[in-house]
């Protein structure tokens, strides 16, 4: 059962080859096996997820049901949940449980879904190996010796590991593509203000987004149905329609135009060709296309998001939110002890990074420079987009890497994601796509969209499917 795609499920769901409740058991059961090597989960909803199945049986028998009902998945630890508590992998919310349920969740609950547990992360989802967890690093199915990516590592070990066909995860700067690369799995970041980013805890607000990760590109378009449209809880969530996406899955891509940003395959060492052929094949003409500033995207990234992330990670100071230190001996001692204890060394290294470039005498030298260069780039993605219908680039410029090989140099760790950031910047929405192998390890492109072109990605990349096995490959050990 744990091989299925979440459309493989609905169908033996809707026909009743097993129960919702024999599907839960056999999951929650391969979960507790395995977590102990991977530690992809930072919480599991047992019981609750048991009693829903039931529910979710009760409704198929009297006929009650919607396309998703009684279908698994895992939650990011960064999505306010009501019945499990909201960590983000961090001592400083270590006992916290929300009061209320994020839009995401919400809407996926709403239509029938049924969670599984919580996925581990990076700290806030401050990280691109999942190492910065205070609950430690989760590991890669493909190699346990190996990170799995992040910050969504536990979301993408877990789908990749058939712990659970689909998750939920984040992308401020690479951590669904990036993950869902090392991990061989299908990873989609939609375009900033496709889904509402309300009940999410905030990292940097102008380049949080939600989105997906699954096993294949249908799944991905199911589910983004699901959360896409507009939230009058979050001011920024846009007021765009949102197409059928299932719907044009089958396109043909004759005539499309393929753009290679030149940039993006300077002293690549990962093998995109075979990809690239299939597109040909499939009648998508290719062409290179610049990106000038693309170079800059990593620098400017580490000022806005370090700037955004101070502001936003101020409200955990003891007395409202988060952790509290014992008998503080005045209100400075206060903040100062909770938050020392709380936050792990690279979120308090991004708030220290962030309250300096916001500080009066190098806001300008720092901040208002890093804007100017945001613009600078969305501008390249928006004059390639003149010539071009979509972009093909690596997701990463290695396969997974070995845990602890990274940790101590942060700039090295930054540098893991130079092909995703300049995306997040632009506020565009892009899909990552197995691609093949390297060393037994797998890799990963995206595909990146113009604003709200979620509909050809996942277009582009369903064909793309269809004609390739590279999704379909899962780590032995955890057949
Ligand atoms: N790795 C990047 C960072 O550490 C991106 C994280 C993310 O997308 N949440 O900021």
């Amino acid at each position: 059962m744990h091989q299925f795609t979440l459309s493989e499920l609905q169908q033996h769901l809707h026909a009743r080859d097993f129960s919702c409740r024999s599907l839960f058991e056999h999951l929650l059961t391969r979960i507790t096996q395995y977590n102990t090597s991977l530690n992809c989960f930072i919480h599991i909803n047992s019981d609750h997820a048991l009693q829903q199945a039931e529910l979710a049986d009760k409704a198929f028998h009297q006929g009650n049901v919607t396309a998703l009902t009684g279908l698994p998945i895992a939650h990011k630890d960064i999505f306010c949940t009501q019945h499990m508590p909201t960590t983000c992998a961090s001592k400083m919310l270590a006992n916290f449980t929300a009061p209320y349920e994020s839009t995401v969740t919400a809407k996926l609950l709403d239509q029938g879904m049924i969670c599984v547990g919580k996925t581990n992360m990076d700290e806030f989802a401050m990280g691109s190996s999942n190492e910065s967890s205070f609950f430690g690093p989760c590991k890669n199915p493909w190699d346990i010796s190996r990170v799995p990516g992040g910050s969504s590592g536990g979301s993408a070990a877990a789908v990749a590991a058939q712990l659970t066909p689909a998750a939920t995860g984040t992308d401020t700067g690479g951590s669904i593509r990036q993950p869902a690369a090392f991990c061989g799995i299908t990873g989609l970041k939609p375009t900033y203000g496709r889904v509402s980013r309300w009940g999410m805890v905030a990292f940097a607000s102008s380049l949080d987004q939600a989105g997906v990760m699954t096993r294949d590109v249908a799944d991905a378009a199911l589910l983004l149905q699901a959360i896409a449209g507009h939230d009058a809880k979050d001011a920024t969530s846009a007021i765009h329609p949102v197409p059928n996406y299932s719907a044009t899955l089958m396109q043909s891509l004759a005539g499309k135009r393929l753009g290679l940003p030149k940039p993006m395959f300077e002293n690549l060492q990962i093998d995109l060709e075979p990809a690239i052929s299939v597109f040909k094949q499939l009648g998508a003409t290719v062409h290179s296309v610049d990106l000038p500033h693309l170079a800059l995207s990593v620098p400017a990234y580490y000022v806005i998001a370090p700037a955004e992330c101070s502001s936003n990670l101020s409200r955990f100071d003891g007395v409202r939110f988060g952790h509290r230190c014992k008998d503080p001996a005045d209100l400075q001692d206060l903040y100062q002890r909770s938050r020392s204890e709380g936050f792990g060394a690279e979120v308090k290294r991004r708030i220290l990074m962030g309250t300096y470039t916001l500080s009066t005498g190098y806001y300008d030298a720092y901040y208002k420079k890093a804007q100017q260069i945001r613009r600078l780039i969305q501008q390249d993605f928006i004059d390639a987009f003149k010539s071009v219908d979509f972009l093909l680039g690596p997701c990463t410029p290695t396969t997974a890497f070995k845990l602890g090989e990274k940790q101590l140099d942060p700039l090295t760790m930054y540098l893991s994601d130079i092909y995703t950031i300049a995306i997040n910047l632009a506020g565009l929405p892009a899909l990552a796509l197995p691609c093949g192998f390297q060393q037994d390890l797998p890799i990963g492109l995206q595909l990146i969209g113009n604003f709200f072109d979620e509909a050809l990605l996942l277009n582009a990349g369903h064909q793309l499917q269809q004609q390739t096995h590279w999704h379909k490959a899962t780590p032995a050990s955890f057949n």
